[in-house]
């Protein structure tokens, strides 16, 4: 899509469990070619927002739109592998490694491939169907992956063998080969060195220079401000700010949430 085309937009969703509202009537956006960062003090409704815009989550109410071709289309209500197929791809809090396999095979693994074959279900699915074909468009997909963020030379080692901040990166190629538009990582910098943190950021920069959205979250703020181009912050389920990292730095209700003055 063109740079500045709105892909995602959250309209009042609310999410309720039980009494309790996690998520507040949200309301943002995310463009095309665009970097936004959700942040917010723990328990704010982060990991809860990304399970209602990747449909691991009903929506209480609100509705959430994403651009198909054309046009937005609502995606609540559409299962997680429709919307996948639409073009959202996400990485988990926790990175789910499969340690004594190897790179690649961990990224196949984790391929839930549009468009190239009917089903979606990687490359174990592929293996149980006995569908040799389908497994080396897999395979291929995932080396492809591999080398466009930096990891093709790590292909064959044991994935239990990487570094962190490499595995992160591994996360990072399993999601691509759902051929998304939009990338959603959950807290993709935590743990990590600092050496291994500039490398994430020079990668998810070199993928928005490519076109490629993405919908952040993340902990630590230098690494956060230095990379989005825009921040969402939430607190208690409810957007308390928003803007360049230059406005909500300085914005009372911010300060007020992380200082809990
Ligand atoms: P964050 O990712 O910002 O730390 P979460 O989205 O994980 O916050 O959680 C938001 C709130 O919703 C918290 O109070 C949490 O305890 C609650 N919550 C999250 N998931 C569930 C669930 N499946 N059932 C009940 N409460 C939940
Ligand atoms: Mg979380």
């Amino acid at each position: 899509h063109k740079a500045g085309t709105t892909v995602l937009e959250v309209d009042l969703a609310r999410k309720m469990f039980g009494g309790l509202v996690a998520v507040n009537d949200m309301q943002f956006e995310v463009k095309a070619g665009e970097i936004v960062g959700l942040i917010g003090p723990n328990g704010a409704g982060k990991s809860t927002m990304f399970n209602l815009v990747t449909g691991l989550l009903p929506l209480t109410s609100g509705e959430i739109r994403f651009r198909v071709g054309n046009e937005m289309r609502r995606i609540n209500g559409q299962s997680s592998r429709q919307i996948v197929r639409h073009g959202i791809a996400r990485t988990f809090q926790h990175v789910k490694l499969i340690p004594d396999m190897s790179v690649l095979e961990n990224v196949a693994l984790g391929a839930h491939l549009r468009g190239l074959h009917g089903e979606i279900g990687g490359l174990a699915a592929a293996m149980v169907r006995g569908n040799r074909s389908e497994e080396q468009v897999l395979l291929f997909e995932a080396r492809r992956q591999l080398e466009r963020v930096g990891l093709g030379h790590l292909m064959y080692e044991e994935a239990g063998n990487l570094a962190l901040g490499q595995q992160r990166i591994l996360e990072i190629a399993r999601a691509l080969c759902c051929d998304p538009t939009l990338l959603l990582l959950d807290e993709p910098a935590a743990g990590l060195r600092y050496q291994e943190k500039q490398a994430l950021a020079e990668l998810l920069a070199k993928l928005r220079a490519e076109g490629m959205s993405v919908l952040i979250v993340e902990h630590d703020m230098d690494f956060v401000m230095n990379l989005v181009d825009r921040l969402v912050v939430m607190e208690f389920g409810t957007r308390i700010s928003t803007g360049r990292p230059q406005e909500v730095r300085s914005d009372p209700a911010v300060l007020q949430a992380y200082l809990g003055g």
